[in-house]
């Protein structure tokens, strides 16, 4: 059996042209580490959980995504950040919603999983887990960038509706190892001058998160609202389990019922036969894919890229 890899660092309206070539680099870059992160693991006979683990690191690392380190900012210009882990081995999961101090959330969230009775943790009970646990922690201005508070700046200026423009910048990895066993980890800052303790699809399992040995693992990205009130990542793996369906197939109807509710997005995919897929409703998706012997690192749509 041979291992896969996946990642995404958001879907959005970018296009060839609109993002600054230094900015596309970068982001290109962060890609390419976080794929090095993930490949060393399974390449050397590692787990699916703990490859999907060390790529969203690297992500939420990086500035240039919505996650960890260069998170939006919420309307009190404070980074919250939320995570989820899967693995699809037993389905046991792991997540946290609202961590403002923790500097590694995806490692928060596998932290849930395995040393807790619980699966989400949320605000200051998260925080104090993830302290208990040893977890680094980090001042809150550490994930946060000019570019972020010049975008909150620019959203209150222009009255806080979200912008149609908008680029999702969350990131994830869904991953198949050498022994057929799939997981997923989704990690973000949410919405950029998000209130009322907003929490979206990323930290929810089945909504942008879910791993299942007997379908896929999936992460998802977008409009979160939309995503949850999908089921998202559950739905591609029910579609595949209960009805029968492939893995493009499953993923394409999801994101067209997300259309059809009114969102927008991108989901990544993959079965424990090594199969990956992608697929998203906006102009671009920072996206990528490693096997043993291709590497794939995209960011705008097929037509715009050839
Ligand atoms: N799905 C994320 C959320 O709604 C946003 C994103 O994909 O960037 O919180």
């Amino acid at each position: 059996m041979s291992w896969k890899l996946m990642i995404h660092g958001g879907s959005g309206a970018m296009r060839p042209g609109t993002i600054g070539t230094d900015q596309e680099a970068r982001a290109l870059a962060g890609l390419d580490a976080a794929l090095d992160a993930g490949q060393a693991i399974l390449a050397a006979g590692g787990s699916a959980l703990d490859a999907v683990e060390a790529a969203a690191r690297v992500l939420e690392d990086d500035p240039s995504f919505n996650a960890g380190r260069g998170s939006v900012l919420n309307a009190e210009g404070i980074a919250e950040l939320d995570a989820a882990i899967m693995d699809g081995r037993d389905r046991s999961a792991g997540a946290v919603a609202g961590l403002r101090t923790i500097r590694c959330p995806v490692t928060a969230a596998r932290a849930v999983m395995e040393h807790s009775p619980h699966v989400l943790l949320t605000y200051d009970g998260a925080e104090v887990f993830a302290r208990e646990q040893g977890l680094e922690t980090v001042a809150n201005e550490w994930f946060v960038t000019p570019d972020r508070r010049a975008q909150l700046a620019q959203l209150v200026a222009d009255g806080g509706e979200f912008d149609a423009d908008i680029k999702y910048g969350t990131i994830g990895a869904v991953a198949c190892d050498v022994n057929g066993h799939v997981a997923a980890a989704t990690s973000t800052g949410g919405l950029t001058a998000k209130r009322w303790g907003r929490i979206g699809d990323s930290p929810l399992i089945g909504a942008g998160t879910y791993a299942d040995d007997r379908a896929a693992a999936v992460s998802a990205t977008g409009l979160g609202e939309v995503f949850i009130r999908g089921a998202a990542a559950h739905e591609l793996c029910a579609r595949m389990r209960i009805g029968g369906e492939g893995l493009q197939q499953a993923l394409d109807a999801v994101l067209a019922d997300i259309r059809g509710l009114g969102g927008n997005g991108g989901l990544i995919a993959v079965a424990p036969s090594g199969e990956a897929a992608w697929g998203f409703t906006t102009p671009g998706m920072y996206r990528a894919v490693a096997g043993p012997d291709a590497r794939e690192i995209r960011i705008y749509d097929d037509a715009s890229e050839r």
